[in-house]
């Protein structure tokens, strides 16, 4: 369970109310029932639920597992339609994504997006899925101004379907143990302007495909970290 709250032995955690009733309604948990509680900063910790209503807490008890290294590839992608919007960010916690960047590209057709629902997808993902850090997710920014302060040591691989890009698998290969991440184009692909934004960066940045067919957007960020996770195994 997250808390937004620091974990040590002996502190006591009050919980939100959807948390309480998740807990004492839909779990049907008693007092002293043993929850798994983490911050995304202080690792997993055994704590037992105590009171109920708006004065249901958890005793924070013993710590289970250490804070992990935060590691991880990026995921720079434009916003889809609601639903897979949220599958993107769901998938992208599932499969080890450190930082979610949603851009506007030339051809975005969503041009907002609710940070707020984001973070809180991805809280739900790191919970059920067991990571003990939170993603970070950035706020909606044009493409340009995310490339503009890139860190060089990450490594940028543009996702491009039918361009002549390397094969990912192998780019991935030789670039294990680096920092990576990803760019992903809207449902009508990246363009000519968008690819211009990336040129500045060619010491750092490849275009790279993920075979033959043509991918949703929403599978492609999936793919591009499922084969990452494979190869390099962050
Ligand atoms: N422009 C394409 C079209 O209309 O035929 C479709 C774009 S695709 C739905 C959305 C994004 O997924 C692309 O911009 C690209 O980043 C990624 N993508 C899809 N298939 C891919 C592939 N086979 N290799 C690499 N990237 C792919």
């Amino acid at each position: 369970l997250f808390v937004d709250s620091p974990l040590a032995a002996g502190e006591t955690v009050p919980l939100a109310p959807a948390q309480a009733h998740y807990l004492r309604t839909v779990l049907r948990l008693g007092d002293g029932a043993g929850v798994a509680a983490f911050n995304g900063r202080d690792g997993e910790w055994r704590a037992v639920l105590a009171g109920s209503g708006s004065r249901a807490a958890l005793r924070v008890e013993e710590s289970r597992r250490a804070q992990p290294e935060s590691r991880g590839p990026w995921l720079l992608f434009a916003p889809l339609k609601k639903d897979a919007t949220d599958y993107v960010v769901q998938k992208a916690v599932e499969l080890g994504c450190r930082r979610l960047c949603p851009v506007l590209t030339r051809r975005t057709q969503t041009r907002t997006v609710r940070l707020d629902r984001l973070q809180a997808q991805a809280i739900e993902a790191a919970e059920q899925c067991e990571r003990l850090d939170i993603p970070l997710v950035d706020p909606l920014r044009p493409l340009a101004e995310t490339l503009a302060d890139w860190p060089r040591e990450r490594r940028l691989f543009v996702l491009a379907e039918r361009r002549n890009a390397a094969p990912a698998a192998r780019c991935f290969a030789q670039a294990r143990g680096q920092d990576a991440a990803f760019l992903v184009g809207p449902e009508g692909g990246l363009d000519d302007t968008d690819l211009d934004a990336v040129a500045p960066l060619a010491s750092c940045a490849c275009t790279v495909d993920l075979g033959p067919r043509i991918l949703r957007a929403e599978t492609a960020g999936a793919a591009a970290l499922a084969v990452w996770q494979a190869v390099a195994g962050d």
